[in-house]
């Protein structure tokens, strides 16, 4: 199945150029830096002025996205724009407030994510939770405006689909993703430099940190369900910024779901990991939180100790209720 960008989503990009804003979500990740500044940098060849910005800044394992200095954190959104662009944000709450701005300073506000539970708060929303990533949307999207795929926005979108996908082994991978791929390594995305820039690079510390994480890692009695509670100072913010902690709990053979909690701030965030017909979305968004049915998150308000308690007991639920 061809993702299919609607044609107020064309129109909209379409329009003589003007001054457009890219705007991020919360903790940006390669799907939402990839696709906005893929997208930017496609606008800026056809005239536009771009800003791009969200609440917090690109992190620095990503600094490798072409463009990706032109990212900056925004405390206010300034001026008019003629389109204001979210991509892979779910709801209005994860940009902290900046698309209330954002909606007043625009009459074009666009909603392009693949998220099963987006809101469609824009005034254009393209949705499609068959999209491995937002990066094979934007993707699909460039091509149906005759968009020149620089090899700049090659990389960009290249790197989204790879994170999204987990270098392409999850269950979220389709025939189109790797049809996307292909036509992006053929674009002039260096496969061999994403991967190494994304998981050859740590730093030299990085595997003293990433064992004291682990001896962290606790199982059920069963062996279904792994967790990884990770208490507030244990190694440094740059270090769990830079790992997908998750997947050391979720790679282990007989584990269904997987959790990975992290105090901050006195609170917990917490991200979930499902195989098969695990719905961990449905935990997440139990808890305020959501994503997509094997890969969710959310944040309590909770000791590290009572969250990890509460976020246990609703993944053992969600085990005996395998969703559709
Ligand atoms: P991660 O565990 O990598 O942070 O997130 C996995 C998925 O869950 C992503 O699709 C992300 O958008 C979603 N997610 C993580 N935290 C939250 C949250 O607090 N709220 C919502 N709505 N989605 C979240
Ligand atoms: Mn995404």
């Amino acid at each position: 199945m061809t993702l299919v960008p609607p044609q107020d989503l064309l129109r909209a990009f379409r329009r003589a150029p003007g001054r457009a804003l890219m705007l991020g979500h919360v903790h940006p990740d390669a799907d939402v830096l990839g696709t906005l500044l893929a997208a930017g940098l496609a606008l800026e060849k056809a005239g536009w002025s771009v800003v791009y910005g969200g609440p917090h800044p690109a992190p620095a394992s990503l600094e490798f996205l072409p463009g990706i200095e032109r990212y900056v954190p925004l405390a206010t959104v300034n001026g008019r724009f003629d389109l204001a662009l979210l991509t892979d944000c779910p709801n209005p709450e994860r940009t902290e407030g900046l698309i209330d701005q954002a909606r007043a300073a625009t009459d074009t506000l666009v909603n392009v994510d693949h998220h099963p539970d987006n809101r469609r708060y824009g005034d254009v929303n393209w949705i499609e939770p068959a999209a491995a990533a937002t990066g094979e949307m934007v993707y699909e999207l460039l091509v149906a405006l005759g968009a020149d795929l620089t090899p700049e926005i090659a990389t960009n979108l290249f790197t989204a689909v790879h994170t999204d996908t987990g270098s392409f082994r999850y269950s979220n991978v389709t025939p189109d993703t790797f049809r996307i791929a292909a036509a992006l390594v053929g674009a002039g995305a260096a496969p061999a430099m994403v991967s190494n820039a994304l998981y050859e690079r740590r730093p030299i510390d990085a595997l003293h940190h990433l064992g004291r994480a682990l001896s962290l890692v606790q199982v059920s009695d069963d062996g279904r369900v792994a967790w990884l509670a990770l208490p507030e100072g244990t190694v440094p913010e740059s270090f769990i910024e830079a790992e997908e902690l998750v997947n050391y709990p979720r790679s282990l053979g007989s584990v269904r779901v997987a959790c990975f909690l992290r105090e901050i701030e006195g609170k917990v965030k917490i991200s979930l990991r499902g195989k098969g017909d695990v719905d961990v979305q449905a935990v997440a968004a139990h808890f305020g939180g959501g994503g997509h049915k094997n890969a969710a998150g959310c944040t309590i308000a909770a000791s590290l100790e009572d969250a990890t308690r509460l976020v246990l007991d609703a993944m053992r639920t969600a085990i005996h209720q395998p969703s559709r």
